[in-house]
C-alpha cells in the first residue's frame, strides 16, 4: 500500500500576519461589523477600511494587502481597538502590515509611497532628540514632496512659531542615553520575533 505523504503548506499571508504580530491579535475572531473603519479618524484617506483589508488578508490577497496605503495612514490612535466587539488587535496588525510592507517593498507601489520616507525622518528626530521637531519634519516633507503647497503652511508655521508653539530648532530630552538603550533593546528583541 501507497504511504500518504504528508506536504507541509507555505504559511499564507494571514498564517504570517498572526505570528509576526506580539500576542495575541485575534484577527480570525473579526466578524466584518465595520466598527474599525467607522471609527477611524483616517479612514477617509485609506484605500481600504480596516475591515476589508483583514478580509482581503483571509482571502489571500497578498499583494494588494501589502500595497495598500492603509497602514500608512493609521495614526496609531487605538481607538478602533477600543471598539472592536471581537477585541481584534486592530492597531498592532497595521503595524505588522506596515512593517512587512516595508520589508518585502510593497510600500513603493502604495498610493500613499511618501509616508515611509516621513515615518523615517520623524524616528530620526525621536532617536536622537528623543521627540519630534514639527517645523522640521513639517518643512522637509513639504520641500521634498508637495513644494508648492509651501506658501500655504508658511503663515500657520509662522504663527506657532510667534505663539510659541513650536520650536525653531529641536531640543533633546533629559535622559537621552535612557532613552537611546530602551531603543536599543526595542529593536534587539524585534529582530528576535
Ligand atoms: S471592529 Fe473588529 S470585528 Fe468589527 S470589522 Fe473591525 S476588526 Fe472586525
Ligand atoms: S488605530 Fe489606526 S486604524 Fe485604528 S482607528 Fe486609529 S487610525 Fe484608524
Amino acid at each position: 500500500m501507497a504511504e500518504a505523504t504528508t506536504q507541509a503548506r507555505a504559511p499564507t499571508i494571514f498564517d504570517r500576519v498572526v505570528a509576526a504580530t506580539p500576542g495575541t491579535p485575534r484577527l480570525e475572531m473579526c466578524i466584518q461589523c465595520g466598527t474599525c473603519g467607522g471609527s477611524c479618524p483616517s479612514g477617509a484617506d485609506m484605500d481600504h477600511t480596516p475591515r476589508a483589508l483583514f478580509a482581503m488578508i483571509k482571502a489571500g490577497m497578498e499583494t494588494q494587502v501589502l500595497s495598500s496605503n492603509t497602514p500608512w495612514y493609521c495614526v496609531s490612535c487605538y481607538y478602533c481597538t477600543v471598539r472592536c466587539p471581537q477585541e481584534v488587535h486592530v492597531t498592532d496588525l497595521m503595524y505588522t502590515l506596515k512593517r512587512f510592507s516595508i520589508q518585502e517593498k510593497y510600500y513603493q507601489d502604495s498610493s500613499s509611497a511618501d509616508a515611509p520616507p516621513f515615518s523615517q525622518t520623524f524616528i530620526h528626530y525621536v532617536e536622537n532628540y528623543g521627540r519630534s521637531f514639527e517645523l522640521g519634519l513639517a518643512t522637509w516633507y513639504h520641500l521634498k514632496y508637495h513644494p508648492l503647497d509651501m506658501p500655504k503652511i508658511m503663515p500657520m508655521a509662522t504663527g506657532l512659531l510667534r505663539k510659541g508653539r513650536i520650536d525653531i530648532t529641536p531640543k533633546k530630552i533629559k535622559g537621552m542615553d535612557n532613552l537611546k538603550a530602551i531603543l536599543a533593546k526595542a529593536k534587539e528583541l524585534e529582530g528576535e520575533i
